[in-house]
């Protein structure tokens, strides 16, 4: 069976096609600036990366030159679009309503359209690949795996925010917690590597990328995480604020005269990393000049780190101990430094980590120390494979 997986955002397209008997990737690019030509197909070939230049002006487009480079030319790998057994789509925001993976018709499209407004940088692009696939390749099935899922069953008073219950009540305002697919991944993977049924694990994932999240991951469900209503909340980000005193934004409008958008560009944009930093967003940037001795990539840092270990500390806290700690994503998989100054001086919590095995990137590996009460693992994410694998068990 092969399972085609799609994720877009408002200007690109990324696919792989798996096999699933091996759970192999067979397939995969992604088609940038689309609608803002030149557009790109960017693939591999044994370790090289190729750039073909495509006409892409839509997500219907793009999904014609992802078709057609699966089906001819140096990059084909199957010889008609009936092995495609069906698509499998990631979508942000799927609300209260979509607690598990869905198969997609008008009606859920019209559900899922209803969470525009909470994520408005990605779920009108999902529904963009959506549409395209659906009009490509009418006849196979779409399936949508939302971020939100894994998060779905976090107790009430996790999930509810201390306003009037009417807020919730009538505009459904509470936490929702994102990059699910990716938490879900690494905690059942993790488990595997320890050896340990996963509901008799207490774990916390740390989701550290451009954008950022942790989870409290108690007998295999989220019971809470960083995120929020919206993917603001939290952690430190690349360019997101994540926590703040919510008098902030009221303090910029009122005394300061910035409108709201004003204040969501500055907290969405031009916050986190890059607002401490003063010059980046990017991780790798911020510590090559921390190292030089610049105090701003320094701060944004220690910043960064210590939000961290905070929230682990109440994690820890909220499950009544840790078993499992990981950490995944571009920051968790690939800075070494970064994971040991959030593991420094928490052994009153039983982490002790190795700095020799800490030294590495981008591979599965145990970091903590043998005698360490808690076990800390990095993990590569991968949150197609669970869209793969959600697709493919539900089209079953
Ligand atoms: P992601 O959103 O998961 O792609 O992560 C992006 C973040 O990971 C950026 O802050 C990067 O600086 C950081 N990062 C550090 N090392 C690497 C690496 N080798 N590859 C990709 N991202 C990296």
């Amino acid at each position: 069976m092969k399972i085609l997986v799609v994720n877009c955002g408002s200007s690109s397209l990324k696919y792989q096609l798996f096999d699933m008997e091996k759970e192999e990737v067979i397939g995969k690019g992604t088609v940038e600036r689309i609608g803002t030509p030149p557009s790109y197909l960017v693939y591999s070939i044994n370790a090289e990366k190729i750039r073909k230049e495509v006409s892409a002006d839509n997500h219907t487009e793009a999904f014609k030159v992802v078709i057609d480079a699966l089906l001819n030319g140096d990059k084909s790998v199957i010889s008609s679009i009936d092995e495609i057994s069906a698509v499998g789509h990631r979508i942000v925001h799927g609300g209260e309503r979509f607690k598990e993976p869905t198969i997609i018709d008008e009606e859920v499209i019209a559900e899922i359209e209803k969470n525009n407004e909470l994520a408005p940088l990605h779920n009108p692009a999902g529904l963009s690949g959506i549409r395209a696939s659906m009009e490509v390749l009418s006849s196979v099935p779409q399936i949508a795996v939302f971020d939100t899922s894994f998060h779905s069953k976090m107790p009430r008073y996790a999930y509810l925010y201390a306003i009037p219950m009417r807020f919730y009540r009538d505009y459904r305002i509470r936490r929702y917690g994102f990059h699910g697919t990716s938490h879900y991944y690494v905690a059942q993977r993790v488990a595997e590597l320890v050896g340990k049924p996963i509901e008799e694990l207490k774990i916390i994932t740390c989701h550290l990328g451009n954008g950022c999240s942790i989870s409290a991951v108690k007998g295999g469900r989220s019971v809470d995480t960083s995120m929020g209503f919206t993917p603001l909340e939290g952690l430190i980000m690349g360019t997101r604020s994540g926590d703040l005193d919510p008098a902030i934004p009221l303090y910029l409008m009122r005394n300061l005269n910035y409108t709201a958008e004003d204040v969501d560009n500055i907290l969405n944009k031009e916050s986190g990393l890059l607002g401490i930093s003063e010059f980046s967003n990017d991780m790798r940037d911020v510590m090559k000049a921390a190292e030089e001795g610049n105090q701003n990539a320094k701060l944004a840092m220690e910043m960064f780190c210590y939000r961290i270990k905070k929230y682990i500390g109440s994690y820890a806290a909220i499950m009544n101990g840790l078993d499992v700690l990981v950490f995944t994503a571009g920051i968790g998989e690939n800075e070494p430094e970064i994971r040991a100054i959030v593991c420094q001086d928490m052994d009153y919590l039983g982490i002790n980590i190795d700095l020799q095995r800490n030294n590495f990137k981008g591979q599965e590996r145990e970091i903590s120390t043998p005698n360490s009460k808690v076990k800390v693992w990095v993990i590569p994410t991968n949150e197609e494979l669970v869209i793969a694998r959600e697709t493919a068990r539900l089209i079953s």
